[in-house]
């Protein structure tokens, strides 16, 4: 599934390509939308350009000249593609703008029910973007304020760092990938960490989240840039999807268990169940 660092890459691409654009239609194709406000979102949309584009954790926001946006949630396999650049033919798609110049921004392999139309002065205090807890690109994402949320925390720490209420934006790929860097077990009590060990996670996911934005995001599953391009995130993973197979650091074969129902990959020895010291470190990083 998309997370933050892929859906950042979206709205930094849709902002250079989109801003100012005039939409010229909106055709709806999803056969069973009768709760999608088609007729509203075409008086929001046709005639009028696009003058923002902005993210709420996972989720995109385009706004429209005239006070409306649309929230769009790329759920598993989401794809939103530009034609041209992209040349080739989006899949299943469910809604398409279409801008003066010909332009066309569509998205596919998502229901209509994930796509929402509001206000725009009302997206905020929405409820699904209003819950979503601090975003961890933000300078006042500091170990402070990690701290602070995980002393409450008594379920796993992966699960914590899911908990879209909590931490905006993290899923179920880059939380591995960052309790590695951090060398803790995912099923350790959140509320259990120490001071050194909060620090190191918390670096640890500034760090990782920039790894995925400089590799272009992860498309092991369905996603792609808005040109159709690939990101190249999954090539690197040191511990997603690599059960059975020697740790990179340790050469510890690594695990496969579930946390919280959801398919969680680890070293077994890089990241005792124990609290560790902070001496020894898989991480690429020194920062701490
Ligand atoms: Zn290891």
């Amino acid at each position: 599934m998309p997370e933050l660092p892929e859906v950042e890459i979206l709205r930094e691409e849709l902002r250079r390509e989109v801003i100012g654009r005039r939409m010229k239609e909106v055709a709806v194709f999803e056969k069973t939308a009768s709760q999608f406000p088609v007729a509203q979102l075409r008086e929001a949309a046709e005639g009028r350009a696009i003058v923002g584009v902005r993210r709420r954790g996972k989720m995109l926001i385009l706004d429209f000249e005239g006070g409306c946006s649309l929230i769009i949630h790329l759920m598993m396999v989401g794809q939103l593609l530009l034609s041209p650049p992209f040349t080739g033919e989006p899949r299943d798609i469910c809604l398409e703008l279409k801008f003066a110049d010909r332009v066309r921004l569509t998205l596919g392999q998502v229901r209509l029910k994930y796509v929402h139309l509001l206000p725009t002065a009302e997206v905020d205090s929405w409820p699904p973007v209003a819950k979503l807890g601090i975003d961890p690109l933000e300078e006042s994402f500091t170990v402070d304020l990690l701290r602070r949320l995980f002393a409450k925390k008594r379920g796993a720490i992966k699960t914590t760092l899911m908990d879209q209420t909590a931490i905006a934006g993290l899923g179920n790929v880059y939380t591995d990938e960052i309790l590695f860097r951090a060398r803790l077990h995912p099923q350790r009590r959140a509320s259990d960490l120490s001071e050194e060990e909060v620090k190191r996670l918390h670096a640890s996911i500034v760090a990782e989240l920039q790894r995925g934005l400089e590799l272009g995001g992860s498309s092991e599953m369905a996603f792609l840039h808005l040109d159709g391009s690939e990101g190249c995130y999954q090539e690197s993973f040191q511990v997603k999807g690599r059960k059975g197979r020697p740790c990179l650091v340790c050469a510890t074969p690594i695990e496969r268990i579930k946390v919280g129902g959801r398919g969680t990959y680890f070293c077994p020895q890089c990241q005792s169940s124990s609290q560790s010291s902070s001496s020894s470190s898989p991480s690429q990083s020194s920062s701490s």
